[in-house]
């Protein structure tokens, strides 16, 4: 659709796996705004603040431009010759499996495709693994092992047409959002719809709920055994199904016999009465979805818990059919599509594995040199050989391993003394380009031009908008550049990410004949015009289903060798813990609502920064109490890393009854090139699942105790400021600069955090109103009539104004006036006014006082404030607002 100068662009979003269709507005080579796709079948035209928001986080601050080699800028051809010369060098001296690969889920399938083949097929080492790891690891072998495909059954509908649906795991209203707004819709539209939240916190998602289940951590694995116990003893199994269509029902029995009512409610904490009220409502429910996420995967035992769920689905016979089944939900865009091309180091391509009738099968189609002939290293062993010095050259793509990785300072110490590191981003600073030798300009959202699969098994086109900035290139293209200078080009010789797709699609339907759940071969002569046309579409797409399939096994016929589907005798087992009286406290992580990953695109916006500004961590406040915490305060969070080298962060308490006592909670999202010191995953062991390696990223045993400030400063500045002398600080943009929080700790810091604000205001005119003595510092720094810096300086942190207020100064013009900015803060607290609603910046000062006015629901509260209208990621805050 075009009016002069005007077009619109349907793509994809690229932030979770809901994989919404988002139509890009683009004026004159500028994207001016973004909405829903209407008829986009994940998101009929809604998206959440993150997605909303993507036009904001585009621009060039920040962008990496140019290749680079050991920090020089370069150009592509030098660092392509230099990529493959050293490769070759260093498979000739020390063999394939000295070299790796270490992808994301944030690449398109296409990127994903052609790695895959030069690694498997060509250099001939599987060592070609991915973030995806951390994600659906598990899932994968929940699917593998009961249905013989790593195949989500249903789609979105089933979760808005099911009579009851069991989330666990997943605080879904701030990490799938729109599915979550579907969900909400339709239990409102039909309150007998059941919502049964199992989570160990009370989360946002809990707001829809019926029953919440508050499981201790990590146990979710002994409540479907239970479950699955109490189905069998209540006879209310599918016999029939049973009989015709599975196996190893008696071994998953026996396996859950000692689980009763009573065991179940101990094991997991949560009355028996609740859990019978659970129990009986499954019972009950043909029509019932157990919607889990990395509450699950992110576990030593995932792939058990994985198949407990999957296991009470097969029981009851509740699978391939309307609004019922498991479901796993995909944490990125595109995990899904790299399970579909083997970008796990354990698969092939295609949904095929390392057995040699696979290996021969794909070695065939691709006319590969050197097929890899067994399983590789996956993301946990990877990192483990890179640090043991066995691969000595790995190409990272698109992922931030030195955030994200448990075991985080051990993976940057490997990364740090990894012979070669390539790293392939479209953003120059990230805690991982710091150890790169060579650095690849990537084209990113926006530039990017090909497909990406989600959660309900549904292919989108995420499409060109803009042109690549600087010298940014194609993930694929530069993976064929260095294949076609290690001597593969004909194998390689693609044009468009369309010759790479159809040949994807055609290895999918090659001698599959119904075997394997991926085929998508009806694609494979897809023209340029038809790629670029596709709609979205539900894999399979084959000869029997040429436009897609809703659902999967409603023939019952699964993809093991005899067609049926398998039970898995899973035996629970809560994570490891030790009576260490130094950590006492249980640690989970996750997301918050309008981060994503390791903030490199939503950490530009200042909109989607303003929900949460700081690094935090959540205490009930009963243990706050007990350690003499408010709101605010800095604590230390710490314990010992593998190595026996003592990890602890900085972060600022967040004191909230939603995680139980004992517990912690603390978001996964902040890094290096945001915080001083908030790297979660340093305090994250390296313990995985033992079959699908997924790491067991939501729980850490930990210490906690308060650190003493000695001054607080709320700074906002047009450019960026040097943050050196103090212990603690945060660095987030605003509408024209930068905000900072800072705090001294240390009494002998005085002498250079006097020198700092010295120097932060040199140059500048100086409008002050300090008490020296008060130690309460206000000074604006004024340049050709504006203000280019303010510093607040108080040992009170309540005394310092918030970033929303202090951004205004930015505006503001210089007059005989000005100085009355610096005393009129009242109301602007750093502690009082969060903003909740990001889209129209309403902050919970405004939502209290119109609660106190009168507003009674969340539409009132929209109708007053206009909260909760527009993307309506906020609507369970305005909800838990309410209910306080
Ligand atoms: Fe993007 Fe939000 Fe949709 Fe996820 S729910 S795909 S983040 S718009």
């Amino acid at each position: 659709m075009s009016s002069a100068g005007t077009s619109t662009v349907q793509t994809t979003c690229p932030y979770c796996g809901v994989g919404c269709g988002v139509d890009a507005q683009v004026s004159n080579g500028v994207i001016t705004g973004v909405s829903g796709t209407q008829d986009h079948p994940a998101n009929l035209g809604k998206l959440c603040v993150k997605g909303a928001a993507l036009h904001e986080t585009l621009g060039l601050q920040g962008r990496l431009l140019h290749p680079k080699i050991a920090g020089v800028r370069s150009d592509w051809n030098s660092a392509l010759d230099h990529i493959s010369a050293s490769l070759k060098a260093t498979i000739a001296e020390h063999g394939p499996d000295s070299v790796a690969l270490y992808l994301s889920g944030q690449l398109l399938t296409e990127d994903y495709y052609v790695a895959n083949k030069l690694m498997k097929g060509f250099v001939g080492t599987a060592n070609v693994d991915t973030n995806s790891r951390l994600c659906m690891a598990s899932a994968v072998v929940g699917y593998k092992r009961a249905f013989g495909s790593d195949t989500v059954p249903g789609n979105y509908e089933d979760l808005s047409n099911c009579d009851l649906l069991v989330i666990i795991g997943s605080n879904a209203a701030w990490t799938h959002p729109v599915l979550y707004q579907r969900i909400s819709a339709a239990k409102a539209q039909r309150p007998n719809m059941k919502i049964v939240v199992v989570d160990p916190r009370r989360t946002a998602t809990c707001e829809i709920a019926d029953l919440h289940l508050q499981i201790k951590p990590g146990s979710d694995g002994f409540l479907f055994v239970g479950l699955l116990n109490y189905l069998v003893a209540k006879r209310a199994i599918d016999s029939e199904f049973i009989e015709k269509n599975t196996d190893g029902f008696d071994a998953a029995v026996t396996a859950s016999k000692p689980f009763d009512l009573e065991k179940t409610a101990t094991d997991t904490g949560v009355d028996i009465g609740e859990l019978e009220q659970f129990f009986h409502w499954f019972l009950r429910t043909q029509k019932t979805i157990s919607f889990y996420s990395q509450g699950i995967n992110q576990s030593a035992t995932g792939s058990d818990k994985c198949n407990a769920i999957i296991n009470c689905h097969l029981a009851t016979g509740r699978i391939g059919a309307e609004g019922m089944g498991p479901f796993s939900i995909t944490g990125q865009p595109n995990a899904m599509g790299g399970r579909e091309v083997g970008g796990l180091a354990n698969q092939l391509a295609a949904h095929m594995d390392f057995d040699a009738a696979s290996i021969d099968r794909v070695g065939r189609f691709w006319q590969a040199s050197r097929m890899a002939q067994s399983p590789g290293l996956k993301a946990v062993e990877l990192f483990d050989a890179i640090h043991a010095g066995r691969i000595k050259a790995v190409w990272i793509m698109a992922t931030n391993p030195v955030v994200s990785m448990p075991n985080a300072e051990y993976v940057r110490e490997a990364l740090a003394k990894c012979e070669l590191v390539i790293v392939s981003d479209c953003i120059e600073n990230t805690d991982t380009t710091a150890y790169a030798d060579v650095l690849l300009p990537a084209t990113g959202w926006s530039e990017k031009d090909g497909t990406v699969t989600n959660s309900e098994r549904r292919i989108s086109r995420q499409r060109t908008i803009l042109q690549p900035a600087g010298e940014a290139r194609h993930d694929w293209w530069a993976i064929c550049e260095v294949a076609k200078r290690l001597g593969f080009g004909t194998a390689f010789n693609y044009t468009s990410p369309r010759d790479i797709f159809v040949e994807h699609a055609a290895l999918s339907g090659f001698e599959n004949d119904g075997s394997r759940g991926f085929d998508i071969s009806a694609l494979a002569s897809l023209t340029e015009d038809e790629y670029n046309g596709l709609a979205p579409v539900q894999w399979p797409v084959n000869a029997e289903y040429p436009n897609g399939r809703a659902r999967m096994f409603s023939d019952q016929r699964f993809f093991t060798k005899n067609k049926r589907a398998r039970f898995v005798a899973a035996e629970p087992t809560l994570p490891h813990r030790t009576d260490d009286f130094a950590t006492p406290f249980i640690l989970n992580t996750g997301r918050l609502r309008d981060q994503w990953h390791t903030m490199t695109r939503t950490g530009r916006s200042p909109k989607l920064l303003s929900h949460s500004r700081e690094p935090i961590v959540t205490i009930n406040p009963r243990d706050a109490q007990s350690l003499g915490l408010r709101e605010g305060d800095l604590v230390n969070v710490y314990n010992t890393d593998t190595l026996g080298q003592k990890q602890s962060l900085i972060l600022s308490a967040n004191i909230d009854a939603s995680v139980p006592s004992d517990n912690l909670f603390v978001p996964i999202h902040w890094n290096e090139q945001f915080a001083s010191n908030a790297r979660i995953n340093k305090l994250i062991s390296p313990v995985t699942d033992p079959i699908s390696g997924q790491p067991e990223l939501k729980f850490a045993q930990v210490g906690m105790r308060p650190v003493e400030v000695l001054l607080w400063l709320s700074v906002i500045s047009r450019n960026p400021i040097e943050t050196g002398p103090f212990d603690f600080w945060v660095k987030t943009p605003v509408v024209n600069g930068w905000h900072y929080l800072l705090a001294q700790t240390q009494h002998e810091n005085e002498q250079g955090w006097r020198e700092w604000m010295s120097r932060t205001q040199d140059g500048l005119e100086k409008i002050e109103l300090s008490n020296t003595v008060m130690h309460d510092y206000r000074i604006l720094g004024c340049k050709e009539n504006r203000i280019d810096v303010a510093i607040f300086a108080s040992p009170k942190r309540e005394k310092l104004p918030e970033a929303n207020w202090l951004q205004g100064l930015l505006q503001h013009e210089v007059s005989g006036e000005t100085w009355r900015l610096l005393t009129s803060l009242e109301g602007n607290s750093l502690s009082q006014n969060r903003i909740i609603c990001s889209c129209f910046q309403i902050s919970q000062q405004q939502i209290r006082t119109a609660v106190s006015e009168g507003a009674t629901s969340t539409a009132a509260l929209g109708k007053k404030l206009r909260c909760g209208t527009n993307c309506g990621s906020c609507i369970p805050e305005l909800a838990q607002f309410l209910t306080q």
